[in-house]
C-alpha cells in the first residue's frame, strides 16, 4: 500500500532532522500513536497486532508501569549518589530472581551499555583481552561492543580480537528440538570443539580470552533454542580456557522463553556475568549488569565507576511494576503456552507449503525459515520480505532474522493472548499463496 500525504510528510521530517541513522521498519513505516496490551493504534484507529515489540513485554502504555513511574516523578527522580530505597528494593528482587552465586547487579541504561560494562569486568578479571560470539551476533552499539558484532555489517572492521563461531549450521534443525538424544549430543559436541577451537586462536594470537559472550536465543543468528545444555558445555570450556561466560539477555531474558526466567537457566549454563536491557522497564530505559561479586570486586579495584543514571528512582520503579505484572499475570506461563500453540497451529497450517523451511521457538520467541519452494531447500530472503510486508499490510507486525534475512522473527509482548494467537494465524491463512 503507498504512504498517505500525512504519513509521507512526517517521513519526510524525520529523514531531514534524524537522517539514515534512524531507520524505521518496512517501506510503508507504521504511524502508531497510542498501544494497549500487544496492539499498536494509529490516529485513524488502525489495530496492528504487535508480534515483535520485546520493550513493552507487559504490554503497550501497562496501567500498572504508568501509575509507579508517575508516582516516583511526584517524590523525587535524580541521579544515584544518594541512599535510596528503590534501587535496593529492585536489586533484592532481580537477585532472587538468579541462582545464588549471581550476587550483586551493577545499573545501566541500555543492552549495549550493560555488554560494554560486562565486557570490561571481563578483561580486569581474566587479564585477557579476546572475545569470542556466534557468526551474526549482535550485542549493541558503543565502540567496543559494536566492534564484537559481526552483524553490523562489513564498512567497519570487527576487532582484532574478536572470533565469531558459526553456529547456525548446526543448530537449525527445522522443528527447533533435538529429540533423539544422539544428534542433541552430537551438536553439542560440534559446538564446543569450535569454540575450543576459537579459544586456540586468541591464545595464539596473544589476546588470551576474556570472554565468551552468548545472547541467549541467538536472535540475529536465526533464533536458535535447541540443542538445550550446549552452552553449559561451552561454559565449562571457556573456563577451562581462562575466560568468563557473559550470558546477554537483551532478547532472552524476563520470561520470554517460556520454561525459564533466563535463557541461560534453559541450558543450565554457569553464567559469570549477564546483561540485560530492553524489556526490563516495559520502555522506560534501564539496564543491569548482574555479576558474581569477585569479578566486580576486581574492577571496582582497578577503575572508578559512576554511572548517573544506572539504577535511578523511577527506572526501578517502572522496572518492579515489570516484575509485578510478570508474575500477577503469569506471563513467563503464559509465554510457554501461547508460543506452543502458535508454534503448533503454523505448523499445521504451513507443512506442506513448499516455501515452509522449519519452526523454532522457545516460549514467545519464535523463528521460521524461508525457502524458495524448489528441492534444492535453499533459504530465500526475498520471499521471508515479501511475507513479512504482505503481513504489515494485514496490520500484524513482525520482522526478520538470519545473517542472510530469510527467517520470520516473532516475539510480541509476553501478554499475547490466544485470541490475540488467532488473529495472527487467520492472517497468515490469508497469506498462505506466498508460502507456495
Ligand atoms: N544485545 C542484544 C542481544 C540485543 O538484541 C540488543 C538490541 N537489539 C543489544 C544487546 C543492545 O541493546 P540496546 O539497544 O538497548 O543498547
Amino acid at each position: 500500500t503507498d504512504l498517505t500525504p500525512d504519513e509521507a510528510a512526517l517521513l519526510a521530517r524525520r529523514q531531514r532532522v534524524l537522517g539514515s541513522l534512524a531507520p524505521v521498519f518496512y517501506e510503508h513505516p507504521v504511524h502508531i500513536v497510542r498501544g494497549e496490551g500487544a496492539h499498536l493504534f494509529a490516529a485513524d484507529g488502525t489495530d496492528y497486532l504487535d508480534c515483535y515489540n520485546n520493550v513493552a513485554v507487559v504490554g503497550h502504555a501497562n496501567p500498572h508501569v504508568r501509575e509507579a513511574v508517575a508516582d516516583q516523578l511526584t517524590r523525587q527522580d535524580t541521579h544515584t549518589r544518594y541512599l535510596q530505597d528503590e534501587v535496593i528494593d529492585y536489586a533484592e528482587r532481580l537477585l532472587a530472581t538468579f541462582p545464588d552465586r549471581l550476587d550483586h547487579v551493577a545499573f545501566t541504561n541500555s543492552g549495549s551499555e550493560s555488554n560494554d560494562l560486562a565486557l570490561r569486568m571481563a578483561r580486569t578479571f581474566t587479564g585477557h583481552r579476546g572475545v569470542v560470539v556466534t557468526g551474526n551476533a549482535y550485542h549493541g552499539i558503543t565502540s567496543l561492543v559494536s566492534s564484537i558484532s559481526p552483524s553490523f555489517g562489513t564498512g567497519l572492521p570487527l576487532a582484532p580480537f574478536l572470533v565469531a563461531v558459526p553456529i547456525d549450521d548446526v543448530l537449525k534443525k527445522p522443528d527447533g528440538t533435538f529429540d533423539d538424544p544422539a544428534a542433541a549430543s552430537a551438536a553439542r559436541a560440534e559446538l564446543v570443539v569450535r569454540f575450543e577451537a576459537a579459544f586456540a586462536k586468541l591464545h595464539d594470537a596473544g589476546y588470551g580470552v576474556s570472554a565468551v559472550l552468548l545472547d541467549q536465543i541467538f536472535s540475529s543468528d536465526g533464533v536458535l533454542p535447541g540443542a538445550t545444555g550446549w552452552v553449559a558445555d561451552v561454559a565449562d570450556a571457556v573456563h577451562k580456557a581462562g575466560g568468563l561466560l557473559i550470558a546477554d539477555e537483551v532478547q532472552s531474558g524476563f520470561a520470554r522463553t517460556g520454561e525459564r526466567f533466563w535463557g541461560f537457566r534453559r541450558h543450565m549454563a554457569d553464567a559469570d556475568i549477564v546483561t540485560m536491557g530492553k524489556p526490563m522497564g516495559n520502555g522506560i530505559p534501564t539496564g543491569a549488569v548482574v555479576y558474581k561479586h569477585d569479578i566486580g570486586d576486581t574492577f571496582a579495584a582497578c577503575t572508578r565507576y559512576f554511572n548517573t543514571f544506572g539504577g535511578n528512582p523511577v527506572s526501578m520503579r517502572a522496572a518492579g511494576a515489570v516484575l509485578d505484572e510478570i508474575e500477577a499475570r503469569e506471563l513467563q506461563r503464559n509465554a510457554l503456552e501461547t508460543g506452543d500453540y502458535i508454534a503448533v497451529e503454523i505448523t499445521r497450517l504451513l507443512a506442506d507449503a513448499p516455501r515452509f523451511g522449519g519452526i523454532r521457538h522457545a516460549g514467545l520467541f519464535i523463528g521460521i525459515d524461508i525457502l524458495d519452494g524448489d528441492d534444492s531447500r535453499t533459504p530465500d530472503p526475498d520471499a521471508a520480505a515479501r511475507i513479512i510486508a504482505a503481513l504489515r499490510d494485514r496490520h500484524v507486525l513482525i520482522s526478520g532474522s538470519a545473517a542472510d534475512g530469510s527467517s520470520l522473527k516473532l516475539r510480541p509482548p509476553l501478554v499475547f493472548s490466544r485470541a490475540d494467537a488467532d488473529r495472527l494465524l487467520t492472517e497468515l491463512a490469508a497469506i498462505t499463496p506466498l508460502f507456495e
